[in-house]
C-alpha cells in the first residue's frame, strides 16, 4: 500500500467516524427521558418533557405533585375569595334596587 493510499484511507475512516459520532449524539438527545420528540408537553413545575396526554401537566415526581396540589388549592381559595368579594360588593346594591322598586 502506498503512502497516498494510506492517507486517503485514514481520511475516509475519520470522516466516517465523525458522521457516526454525529448520528449517535443526535440519537442520544432524542432518546432522553424516552419521550417522543414530535408531540409532548412540559411539566408545569420542573418543565421536563412529559407525554402529551398527562393530565394535569405534571411529571411523576412527588415534589411536582405536591407543589401542583398546593398551587391548585391556593388558586381555588383565591377564586372563592374573589366571588365572596364581588358578592359583598353587589348584595347591598341589589338590596337597594329591590327596595326602591317595592
Ligand atoms: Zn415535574
Amino acid at each position: 500500500m502506498s503512502r497516498a493510499e494510506k492517507i486517503a484511507k485514514m481520511a475516509t475512516r475519520t470522516a466516517n467516524q465523525a458522521k457516526e459520532a454525529a448520528t449517535t449524539s443526535k440519537k442520544r438527545i432524542r432518546g432522553k427521558n424516552s419521550v417522543s420528540f414530535e408531540s409532548h408537553k412540559h411539566c408545569v413545575i420542573c418543565s421536563i418533557p412529559i407525554p402529551i396526554n398527562n393530565e394535569p401537566s405534571i411529571c411523576n415526581k412527588q415534589d411536582c405533585d405536591a407543589t401542583q396540589k398546593r398551587k391548585e388549592k391556593s388558586r381555588k381559595r383565591l377564586s372563592i375569595l374573589l366571588y365572596v368579594g364581588v358578592a359583598v360588593f353587589l348584595v347591598p346594591i341589589l338590596i337597594q334596587v329591590v327596595g326602591a322598586l317595592i
